[in-house]
């Protein structure tokens, strides 16, 4: 094109080029006009879209709506209302401030904004950017005050970038997640999102109980497994709710961050967040969160990208230390009794213990830190108070009653030659949850679903780098209905699928065959196994990042591999298990990095009995 003669782009294809940085998909667009509608004090918004939003996105708001005289400028690049110099920039409390949003969603699609700034309903006025030049039309619309932004057949003429859409479930997914992004942003105001004339979001505002707001875009599970954390210092404020280590996911679907209002995807933040759940995180699984910083907007670049999904600290050191020192020290002051312990009457231990471990990957916490010995004095008295109830529960089922008669004689006929394993002998499982052995020390408590899926991770990863992870046919193959994206990566990944012992192939689009397993996770329950390994297949991505990543899905097989909670265990099995944990690696703590048994010395026991020695 060398000798080409210089030229001004006419105004549409100057703002189609400047959509391609804004307008990436229908979520973009109804990012922005959810943000123009909150600046402009919207305290209701209706989101309706069609086909996941690419043939029709209606966005309608009870905010101040737009004057008639600026409705034409409202569509115009560079034109905005809410900064006038590079100074209100620096100060900008507005979510849009570049005044490009609609002119760019106008070039790609055919967009019309109807909005009256008035009381007077019949004062409304319609407005639509057409031709080359995108000249406004105005005429009289009928429209209560606030605005109502319509765009359809997004990218109807860039033919390039339609090609880049993804299924209507997709292009949804996107939707929601803008709309779950806002809503956790602004619980004071009312949300609704309808996708093809059904409503499948419908958010009232929260008022005083944020809870309600944070239940209704993350979940139950979330909420009752959030701690919430408060920390000022100086200009800096951080609020919102933690998930315990308990909850953590095999994806980063659930963090929510947001600065001074915006919601932000930072890699400072990631890294200040991931850093202060190290130690309680095994490596691969992702916290969920919902966080809101708050700083003086002068210490904050928010113009460092046209989306403002990234911004700049200016005190970038500061800001991640106060991050990471708050969250760091809320998860170290977590105890297992201020978790959802049960409160008062023995009866209900059972009901909430198995409710906190209900989800396979979440193995209950042990009571109390080996390291530091269970119950020193002093320690929280809520702990000691949960370990009486505890034992003070009368017996019932899940405690053998012939094991219980026959621990004395077993322990000292076992220990006949004075030599007692350091995790002594199993007495009794307790609640289909906790094995109860008796060493030389008193009484050894041991998380049984925490331990196993220790030792067959450690197991698996040596099988792995001795001799191969020895395999077992399944007596019948299982088939399993997949994603397409999940056979692709099955059938892309076999083989180093088979070297972490499961082989599986594709048996149609959306449909995976099992053929074999590793032996030691035989009896497990293949199609949840399978389904995780998927999942942190996907999640992964690329094919490096799969490799890199094998330990962690050998933890995946590993958690789905070790006896679940509820399942009776004989004493001989008991005892194989101490036995094991005696002969494994960092067998104290489990994948997750908690404790895997505790030691609870003659020492504790008498105190809790309040007998002196
Ligand atoms: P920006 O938000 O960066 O100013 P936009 O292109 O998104 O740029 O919007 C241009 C202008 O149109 C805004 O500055 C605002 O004055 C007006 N506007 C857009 N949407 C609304 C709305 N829903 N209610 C009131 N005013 C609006
Ligand atoms: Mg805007």
């Amino acid at each position: 094109m060398s000798g080409a003669r210089i030229q001004r782009l006419d105004p549409r294809l100057a703002n189609q080029i400047a959509a391609g940085e804004v307008v990436e998909r229908p979520a973009s667009v109804i990012k922005e006009a959810l943000e123009n509608s909150i600046d402009a004090g919207a305290t209701r918004i209706e989101v309706d879209i069609e086909a996941g939003g690419v043939k029709l996105i209606r966005l309608r708001d009870n905010g101040a709506g737009i004057p008639a005289q600026d409705m034409e400028l409202a569509l115009d690049r560079h034109a905005t209302s809410k900064i006038q110099s590079i100074e209100d920039l620096e100060a900008v409390a507005t979510l849009g401030f570049r005044g490009e949003a609609l002119a760019s969603i106008a070039s790609v699609s055919r967009l019309t904004l109807t909005s009256n700034a008035t009381e007077d309903s019949s004062r409304g006025v319609l407005a639509r950017a057409e031709g080359r030049d995108m000249a406004v039309s105005l005429r009289p619309a009928p429209h209560p005050r606030g605005a109502t932004l319509e765009v359809r057949d997004l990218f109807y003429n860039t033919p390039a970038r339609r090609k880049f859409l993804r299924t209507e479930k997709t292009e949804f997914n996107h939707v929601d997640e803008v709309i779950k992004r806002q809503a956790l942003a602004r619980p004071d105001v009312a949300f609704v999102l309808r996708h093809n004339g059904r409503v499948l979001r419908n958010m009232p505002p929260a008022g005083e109980d944020l809870g309600r707001r944070i239940v209704s875009v993350c979940g139950d599970a979330f909420w009752e497994q959030a701690v919430p954390i408060s920390r000022e210092a100086g200009s800096l404020r951080l609020f919102g709710w933690v998930g315990r280590p308990t909850f953590s996911r095999s994806q980063a679907d659930l963090q929510y961050f947001f600065v001074n209002g915006r919601v932000i995807r930072d890699k400072l933040v990631t890294h200040a967040v991931k850093q202060a759940y190290r130690d309680v995180l095994f490596h691969g699984r992702h916290p969920a969160y919902v966080l809101f910083l708050e700083l003086d907007p002068a210490g904050v670049d928010v113009n460092v990208h046209p989306t403002k999904h990234e911004v700049r600290f200016r005190e970038g050191r500061e800001i991640h230390n106060f991050i990471f020192s708050t969250l760091h020290r809320s998860l170290a002051e977590l105890r297992p009794g201020d978790s959802p312990l049960p409160e008062q009457p023995a009866s209900s231990v059972e009901v909430s213990r198995s409710g906190q471990l209900a989800p396979a990957q979440q193995p209950s916490m042990a009571l109390g830190n080996p390291e530091r010995g269970l119950l020193a004095p002093g320690e929280s008295d809520q702990q000691l108070a949960a370990l009486r109830r505890l034992y003070d529960a009368p017996p019932r089922g899940t405690v053998s009653g012939q094991v219980r008669e026959r621990s004395a004689d077993n322990f000292y006929e076992q220990s006949g030659d004075g030599e007692v394993p350091p995790l002594g002998f199993a007495v009794a499982q307790l609640h289909g949850v906790y094995i109860l052995a008796e060493n030389a020390a008193g009484m050894v408590v041991v998380d049984m679903h925490a331990a196993h899926e220790r030792i067959t991770y450690e197991r698996l990863k040596r099988m792995r780098d001795d001799a191969g992870i020895k395999t077992q046919p399944l007596l019948v193959p299982l088939t399993l209905s997949v994603s397409a994206r999940e056979v692709e990566v099955a059938v892309e990944m076999a083989d180093t699928l088979a070297a972490l012992g499961l082989l599986l192939g594709a048996a149609g689009e959306e449909q995976l065959v099992v053929r074999e397993l590793p032996v030691v996770l035989v009896g497990s329950e293949v199609e949840a196994l399978i389904r995780s390994v998927l999942e942190d297949l996907v999640a992964y991505g690329t094919s490096d990042r799969i490799k890199a990543h094998e330990d962690e899905i050998l933890a995946t097989m590993a958690c789905h591999g070790a006896v679940r909670a509820n399942r009776r265990l004989t004493v001989p099995e008991m005892n194989a298990l101490l036995r094991d944990m005696e002969q494994t690696e960092r067998a104290d703590q489990c994948n997750h990095g908690r404790p895997t048994w505790v030691q609870l010395g003659m020492g504790d026991l008498d105190k809790l009995f309040l007998r002196g020695r």
